[in-house]
């Protein structure tokens, strides 16, 4: 069931909500005027207004796969995979734009890497789209990044899962929280691991700060990452975060990466 827009529970705030400034508003600084300039189409050089030309989200955005909607992998109808009714991940909901490929690969990587804004609203933009097309009830009422440790911030110097999560929160009218959920550390040396004792590790390395617990009880939470791979990291932050209080988890995507051998 696709929600129309506006016809969330009465207590739920819209998902496609206008945002809280009116949109000539905020035109008027020097950084949104520069986002207005024709430039090259980020995939193809073509110039546009939009970063993605027309003839690219053509392309690459108007059909969507069907997926399952626990764990977002490709799949022939919109109900639960196998996989999910058979062992439910702790998160309710996953939500993703599109497949880990091309072109998905190298834009995220091109935003994760080398840090270009223009990038950051796109994609946002874009993952904001995918949410207000998938969106089912109960609606987030809060939006938190999936967290870096302080030794990964430090050496990216940001956390590209915060550029996507506060952009996409503007555009819905929704509060995002950057300090509720952190990760107290890496934890590295995980391959060869059972997938239990991954997500163990992970589990005590996610940390709900005092403001979360406070902040979490009885929310729709919605974690927002750019790419999802086994699902571990999305899992250990969704059981601190029901640990907390949350009522529901659900994860906010960029890009899915396919099964192995699919
Ligand atoms: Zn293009
Ligand atoms: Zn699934």
């Amino acid at each position: 069931m696709r929600p129309a827009a506006g016809a969330g529970p009465a207590d739920a705030p819209a998902l496609i909500a206008t945002p809280a400034a009116p949109a000539t508003a905020t035109l008027q600084t020097p950084r949104a005027r520069w986002l207005r300039l024709p430039r090259p189409c980020v995939l193809c050089g073509q110039w546009d207004h939009q970063g993605l030309c027309g003839d690219c989200e053509q392309r690459f955005l108007a059909t969507a796969p069907a997926r399952c909607p626990r764990c977002a992998l490709p799949a022939p109808t919109d109900a639960p995979c196998g996989a999910c009714l058979r062992e439910p991940p702790p998160f309710a909901r996953c939500i993703t734009l599109a497949d880990y490929g091309f072109p998905w690969d190298r834009l995220i990587g091109r935003f994760k890497f080398q840090q270009q804004p223009e990038l950051a609203a796109l994609l946002a933009t874009a993952l904001q789209a995918a949410v207000q097309r998938h969106a089912t009830a109960p609606l987030a009422t809060v939006i938190l990044p999936v967290p870096l440790s302080p030794q990964r911030l430090a050496e990216r110097g940001y956390n590209q899962a915060w550029e996507l999560a506060r952009r996409v929160a503007t555009g819905l009218g929704l509060p995002a929280e950057a300090g509720w959920l952190l990760r107290l550390r890496d934890t590295p040396h995980q391959v060869g691991l059972s997938r239990e004792a991954r997500e163990r590790n992970l589990r005590d390395a996610m940390w709900v700060a005092p403001e979360g617990q406070r902040g979490l009880a009885g929310r729709q939470v919605a974690l927002v990452d750019d790419v999802l791979t086994t699902g571990v990291t999305a899992a250990a932050a969704s059981q601190a975060l029901l640990a907390a209080g949350a009522a529901g988890v659900q994860v906010w995507v960029l890009a899915r990466t396919p099964a192995p051998g699919s």
